[in-house]
């Protein structure tokens, strides 16, 4: 019997649900205070991510260093420094942080140009 082949397109689609799935239950993992299985789900969701060439789903946070997913207030701390996003991982204690330059300036450009940004909510 042959194996069929499906397309890239195709197992691209079967991988985001199976992620989503595993990210998913990684968090309720995290809730219960299982980490070690919560990181067996993330490095199971990793490795199809790797094997399809898709990227990380990006609103589920993960520890890069440890895998396990990250839950704000359960096990990662988030702190607003100057110009990023300061997330420590508490089982492991490592740091990432993410630029919000972009959120910055746009608040700043609001503040700035109140009609303009008004003018465009009445376009869209
Ligand atoms: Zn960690």
């Amino acid at each position: 019997m042959v194996k069929k082949r499906i397309s890239n397109r195709e197992a691209r689609s079967i991988a985001q649900v199976r992620m989503e799935r595993l990210l998913d239950l990684a968090l309720v993992e995290v809730r219960e205070g299982c980490i070690e299985r919560s990181r067996r789900y993330v490095t199971l969701a990793r490795r199809i991510s790797m094997r399809t060439n898709t990227p990380m789903l990006k609103d589920r946070p993960y520890c890069r260093e440890c895998m396990a997913a990250l839950l704000p207030g359960i096990n990662c701390q988030v702190r607003l420094r100057s110009d990023r996003v300061v997330m420590r991982c508490l089982s492991c204690g490592a740091v990432r942080r993410a630029p919000y330059l972009k959120e910055k300036r746009g608040e700043r450009d609001e503040q700035g140009k109140e009609e303009g940004t008004d003018r465009q909510g009445q376009r869209a």
